[in-house]
């Protein structure tokens, strides 16, 4: 069974202990807010590779959940991620208590400009504030060697690693690329809210995203046509609701007019009443 802390003075007194039986020791850190699926595991497999020991959190950051989201009814089950996160040999797990990270509310406040504020920091205004703040924490907590992202939330990697850039932190940030169901659909601890219809119509990101990938293959270079096609095709299927966004944008997240190899297609948008996002890299290779 991994070591369960959920306190940050306990978590923090152990791992000194690690490091100063064992001075060269890595640590790996997969921050989490539980329910852990095939992508959280991906995360934690590269951080069993790459480190002797690995550290996952779990918490559900109120911080980052906008008023009428669905902070209140995100899956939670702590039983069952220490039993994968055993299964996957984590040796240590951080599962705090919402007063053991937040005493208070914070006061301090994190803005990127022009990168928080955009995608989805445009439709969950604080969001990325409330992401920043608990990594922040989190990395000061574990101070990692290296910590783990999905570029599933690739907004997210790009807003970590840009605090991590700019307020120099000792740690290196390691992208990991998207885990999808068989079918293409992007695991995510959201898709239990999906009905069996739902979840069939949810296909249609990955399905849009072969589509744009198939356009821009065939030469199809305008950002703005691949859009619109990418919205129409969305649009088609049943139970797509809203769509919040379809972006295509350059590595750093700047917005593209003429796509090339690289770029990515990102998107928002609800199935019946589930927010998903996905997103994705264009490229020339044949699939
Ligand atoms: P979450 O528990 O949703 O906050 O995700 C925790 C970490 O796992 C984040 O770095 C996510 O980007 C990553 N993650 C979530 N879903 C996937 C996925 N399907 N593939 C790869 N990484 C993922």
């Amino acid at each position: 069974m991994p070591k369960l802390f959920k306190k940050i003075k306990e978590i923090r007194s152990f791992l000194k202990e690690l490091r100063r039986n064992e001075s060269n020791l890595s640590v790996g850190f997969v921050p989490t807010m539980g329910y852990l699926h095939k992508g959280h595991m991906e995360l934690i497999k590269l951080s069993k590779l790459q480190n002797e020991v690995t550290v996952v959190s779990i918490y559900v950051n109120p911080l980052q959940f906008g008023a009428g989201e669905d902070y209140e009814r995100y899956p939670r089950d702590l039983e069952r991620d220490l039993a994968m996160c055993e299964e996957a040999g984590v040796d240590v797990v951080f599962a705090p208590e919402d007063q053991e990270m937040y005493p208070e509310l914070p006061k301090v406040k994190i803005d990127i400009p022009g990168l928080t504020d955009r995608l989805e920091g445009a439709y969950r205004p604080g969001h990325f504030n409330g992401v920043a703040i608990v990594v922040l924490k989190l990395l000061h907590i574990v101070q990692p060697d290296r910590a783990y992202f999905g570029e599933k939330d690739y907004q997210q990697l790009k807003v970590v690693e840009r605090l991590v850039k700019d307020l120099s932190l000792p740690v290196e940030i390691v992208p990991v690329p998207t885990v999808r169901e068989e079918d293409g659909l992007a695991c995510s601890s959201r898709n239990v809210y999906l009905s069996p219809e739902e979840r069939q119509s949810a296909l249609a990101i990955y399905k849009s995203f072969l589509f744009a990938q198939r356009l821009f293959q065939s030469g199809n270079t305008d950002a703005n046509l691949l859009k619109e096609a990418i919205k129409d095709f969305l649009l088609k299927h049943p139970h797509v609701r809203k769509i919040d966004y379809v972006e295509i944008t350059d590595e750093e997240l700047n917005p593209v007019e003429e796509v090339k190899e690289g770029n990515r297609i990102l998107v928002a948008l609800y199935v019946g009443n589930t927010r998903l996002i996905d997103n994705w890299r264009l490229s020339h290779e044949k699939l």
